[in-house]
């Protein structure tokens, strides 16, 4: 039996290297739905190469030009919010939550309830909402693997590892586009200078996140949220050529360290063929090439995000909503040229501030409604602080 496939956010990165996996072997599978936004072109072309059932942009302005682009095809076009849901609503085995940004929390959430396997690319879910998922797939026998090359190391590593005989966790990071930079000149870097990475091809949105350590503050956080590791436990390293992605330290001194290339089919091919494990398409690493592994501190005064994802993961209940939504609304305001770099992590810090001193983040139970209403008091709160820094 082929097995069901559903892919949030086909046209991004992570879905365009899940397409070039499942491509290799389409016979094996059955794909339910596909999912992207403005780019509807790619998104056809997808949902045709992939024989899916259904295809939805999340903007229903741009139903038409799917529906022409997909007639003849025997590919239903459908689109927006609602249509994107009832796609997550239809049975698969697997599905691949790629969307950025808090938009791919709910397909991801909802697809769940199958009892499925959900490959968890977008992070946003899990810093704003980790408990919640992994309740939800208690709840129906689901499995969460993550599609985050940090935490795929960190899983694997674990296979038939007592969880109780970790005493430390170490997440590497690449350093970004600024890791040699002058600290002194970070003020001034501009957009495009913080919009390519050194080792990895990803989003937009990302690349600037690894640039300003934001994204690797967010994946303290999911690995909390997703191993629950204490706070303490949590180490980051710098470690320039991306190639070890995660340690795990016992308590007899020995460490396991995941090894791999930079290239991220290697995460989402684990996550399609785990339990098992299957060749996959990516470079063998010659370490007499590469020669050597280097490694440095991750310093909070360059990289201000690891300070704040520590405060977050110490307030718990609802502050992983609010970060995510403060650090989404200050990075729009870069993108725009409405802040500068360095202004993102202020920005970030004074609407978790506000929250708290406001008290805004409850001790009642995570819900989707409590998540969103979090999500809209930071957006706001941010859009009031970004106008006043920048008047
Ligand atoms: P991307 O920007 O390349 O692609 C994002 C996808 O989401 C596109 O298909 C886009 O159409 C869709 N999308 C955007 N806004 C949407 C909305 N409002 N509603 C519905 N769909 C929307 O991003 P990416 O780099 O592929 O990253 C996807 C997710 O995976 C992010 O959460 C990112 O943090 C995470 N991630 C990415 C990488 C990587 O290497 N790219 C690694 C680890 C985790
Ligand atoms: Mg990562």
């Amino acid at each position: 039996m082929p097995r069901r496939i559903s892919i949030f956010g086909v046209t991004g990165s992570i879905g365009q290297s899940t397409v070039d996996l499942i491509k290799r072997d389409l016979r094996s599978y059955d794909i339910v739905a596909v999912s992207g936004g403005h780019n509807v072109a790619q998104l056809a072309r997808d949902a045709i190469d992939l024989q899916a059932d259904v295809a939805i942009t999340a903007y229903e302005h741009h139903l038409d030009d799917l529906s022409a682009a997909l007639a003849g095809s025997g590919v239903e076009a459908a689109a927006g919010t609602a249509a994107l849901l009832e796609a997550a609503d239809r049975p698969t085995d697997w599905c691949m939550s790629a969307i950025v940004g808090l938009a791919g929390f709910e397909p991801g959430f909802r697809a769940l309830k199958h009892g499925g396997t959900l490959a968890l690319a977008n992070k946003e879910s899990l810093v704003s909402a980790g408990a919640l998922l992994r309740e939800e797939a208690n709840k129906y026998g689901a499995t969460i693997l993550p599609v985050d090359s940090e935490h795929s190391a960190i899983f694997q590593s674990l296979i038939g590892e007592d969880i109780s005989a970790v005493e430390r966790v170490i997440i590497t990071a690449s350093g970004g586009a600024f890791r040699d930079w002058p600290l002194e000149d970070l003020t001034g870097a501009t957009l495009q200078q913080a919009s390519s990475h050194p080792n990895w091809d990803m989003g937009q949105r990302i690349t600037i996140d690894s640039a300003s350590m934001f994204n690797k503050a967010m994946e303290v956080i999911e690995a909390k949220e997703l191993f629950d590791f204490t706070p303490d436990e949590i180490e980051v390293l710098i470690h320039p050529q991306s190639m070890i992605h995660a340690m795990i330290g016992f308590n007899d001194g020995g460490l396991m360290a995941h090894v791999g290339p930079a290239d991220m089919r290697h995460a989402i091919g684990f996550a399609l063929h785990w339990p098992d494990r299957t060749s996959l398409p990516v470079e063998r690493l010659d370490f007499a090439r590469i020669g050597r592994f280097d490694f440095r501190n991750a310093c909070e005064t360059r990289y201000p995000a690891l300070r704040l994802a520590r405060e977050v993961m110490k307030m718990g209940g609802l502050s992983g909503a609010g970060f995510t939504a403060a650090k989404d609304a200050a990075l729009d305001a870069f993108i725009a040229g409405r802040c500068g770099f360095m202004d993102m992590a202020g920005i970030v810090e004074d609407v978790l501030s506000r929250l708290s001193r406001n008290n805004e983040y409850g001790c009642g139970a995570l819900s989707l409604e409590a998540i969103r209403a979090t999500d809209q008091l930071a957006q706001t709160y941010a859009a009031e602080i970004i106008a006043a820094r920048a008047s």
